[in-house]
C-alpha cells in the first residue's frame, strides 16, 4: 500500500527535529555562515536528542530507524539551515560504507563510537584529480605485516577537521581498477595524517570542508573494511543509495525555506498598489517553486521507502537527489528574485540559501552524475 500519511512516530520524529531546527540552528545560521564557524555544540546537542544517525542498527548503540524517518528529520534539519545539515551529515555519510560493509566486530567498534560516544567521522573519497571519475583515485594502501600503510591525497573532505575517524578508499592492487579499491578506517590522530586549511567556499560556510594528506600511515589491518581486500569500490558506491535520499532531503528542506520566505516576502511587499503575490507573474513563480518542492519529497521519500522495503533504490535515489538539487537551485534563484535588490543583500536570508543551493548539485555525484546513473540503469536491460 502506498501511504503518504505519517505514523505518530514519524509525525513526533519530524516534530521534535523542526523544533531543534526552529530553535538551535535558524537564530545561529547567519552567523556560522559569515563567520565560518563549525557548529560543533549544536552537532553534539542534535545529537544527544537523537536526531543524528537514525539508520545505525540498535545493536550496536543507535536508533535503528529507516531511512524515511532519517529523511524527515533531515528535511527539517536543512530547512533550519543547509550548511549545519551537511555539517552533521557527515558522520551519517562515513557511517554507510561500514553499515554495508563492515565485519561484526567493525560494526560494534566503530558504529558503537558514533552511537554511543558522539564519535564525529568523514568519507574521504574525492582526491584532488578524481572526483567524479573515482575509479582514478591514486590513494594507495600496500601491505605490510599486520598492517597496512597508506599513501595519498584526498581533497574536499566534509567535516574533516572535527572527525575522531576517516572512512577512507584506497587502492590495494592498483592494476586491478575499480575492482582493487578498499576501504578503511583511519583515525585522525595517526601518525602520518595531516590536515589542510578549512576551504573558504561559496555556501554552507559553517561546514568544514578540507584536505587530507596521508604519508605513510600505517593503519591495522583488521582496519580494512570488510573480511577481504577489494570489497571498497562496492562499498562507497552503495553508500550513496542510503545517503542520497537524505542529500536529496537536505535539498527539499532548503527549497521549502527559501519558499516560506518569498511567500511571506511576497505578502508584506507591495508595488503597484498590491502586494507582490498578487501579480500573476510573482504568483507563478510561487506555484512553481511549491510544485518542484512537493516533487522533490515525493522523489525523495519514494528512495528512502524502496531503501527500507530492502529493495533496490539506485535509480530512485539518483532521480530523488539531482531533481531535488537542481530544484534546490531554481527554487533559491526564484526566492531571489521575489525579493528584487533586498535579496541580493546578505542582510536576508534567502542569499545565504541560494549560495547554499549551488553544492547540493555538485557533491555526492553532480547532477551530471546521476543522470549517467539513471541512463545506466534505464539502458542497462536493452
Ligand atoms: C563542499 C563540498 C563538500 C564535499 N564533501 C565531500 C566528502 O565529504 N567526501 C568526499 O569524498 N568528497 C566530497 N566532495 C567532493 C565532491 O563529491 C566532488 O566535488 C564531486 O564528486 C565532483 O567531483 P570534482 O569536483 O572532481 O569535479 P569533476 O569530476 O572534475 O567534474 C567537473 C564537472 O564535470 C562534470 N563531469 C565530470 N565527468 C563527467 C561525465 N562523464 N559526463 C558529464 N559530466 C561530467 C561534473 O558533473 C562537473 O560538473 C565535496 C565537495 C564539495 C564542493
Amino acid at each position: 500500500m502506498v501511504n503518504f500519511v505519517l505514523d505518530e512516530m514519524q509525525e513526533m520524529l519530524k516534530e521534535l527535529a523542526h523544533e531543534f531546527a526552529r530553535d538551535e540552528i535558524r537564530p545561529y545560521a547567519e552567523h556560522w555562515d559569515l563567520n565560518s564557524e563549525y557548529p560543533k555544540d549544536a552537532i553534539l546537542a542534535a545529537h544527544e536528542m537523537g536526531l543524528l544517525n537514525l539508520h545505525i542498527p540498535e545493536k550496536y548503540g543507535g536508533a535503528g530507524l529507516g531511512c524515511m524517518e532519517e529523511v524527515l528529520v533531515n528535511e527539517e534539519l536543512a530547512w533550519g539551515d543547509p550548511g549545519f545539515a551537511t555539517a552533521a551529515y557527515a558522520t551519517a555519510l562515513a557511517s554507510a560504507p561500514i553499515i554495508t560493509g563492515a565485519t561484526e566486530s567493525q560494526k560494534e567498534k566503530w558504529l558503537g563510537k558514533i552511537a554511543n560516544e558522539g564519535a564525529l567521522a568523514s568519507y574521504a573519497v574525492t582526491e584532488p584529480e578524481a572526483g567524479s571519475d573515482v575509479a582514478a583515485i591514486k590513494t594507495s594502501a600496500i601491505r605490510d605485516g599486520d598492517d597496512y600503510i597508506i599513501n595519498g591525497n584526498k581533497m574536499w573532505i566534509t567535516g574533516a577537521g572535527y572527525a575522531d575517524f576517516f572512512f577512507v578508499l584506497a587502492k590495494t592492487d592498483p592494476d586491478a581498477g575499480y575492482r582493487g579499491m578498499s576501504g578503511f578506517i583511519v583515525e585522525r590522530e595517526a601518525d602520518g595524517v595531516s590536515l589542510g586549511k578549512k576551504e573558504t567556499n561559496m555556501g554552507q560556510r559553517c561546514s568544514d570542508t578540507r584536505a587530507i594528506n596521508f604519508e605513510d600511515v600505517r593503519v591495522p589491518a583488521d582496519q580494512l573494511v570488510g573480511e577481504s581486500e577489494s570489497g571498497g569500490w562496492m562499498n562507497a558506491m552503495m553508500a550513496f543509495d542510503l545517503s542520497r535520499p537524505n542529500i536529496a532531503a537536505h535539498a527539499t528542506g532548503l527549497s521549502r525555506a527559501a519558499y516560506e520566505h518569498a511567500l511571506q516576502y511576497s505578502n508584506e511587499r507591495h508595488s503597484f498598489g498590491k502586494p507582490l503575490h498578487r501579480h500573476q507573474a510573482v504568483q507563478f513563480m510561487l506555484a512553481d517553486m511549491k510544485t518542484k518542492i512537493e516533487a522533490s519529497r515525493l522523489l525523495t521519500w519514494k528512495a528512502a521507502s524502496l531503501c527500507d522495503s530492502g529493495l533496490k533504490n539506485t535509480e530512485a535515489a539518483a532521480h530523488a537527489k539531482r531533481f531535488s538539487a537542481d530544484t534546490a537551485m531554481e527554487v533559491t534563484t526564484d526566492a531571489v528574485q521575489v525579493y528584487g535588490g533586498y535579496g541580493y543583500s546578505e542582510e536576508y536570508p534567502v542569499a545565504r540559501l541560494m549560495r547554499g543551493a549551488k553544492v547540493m548539485q555538485i557533491y555526492e555525484g553532480s547532477s551530471q552524475v546521476q543522470k549517467m546513473i539513471i541512463g545506466r540503469e534505464i539502458t542497462k536491460d536493452l
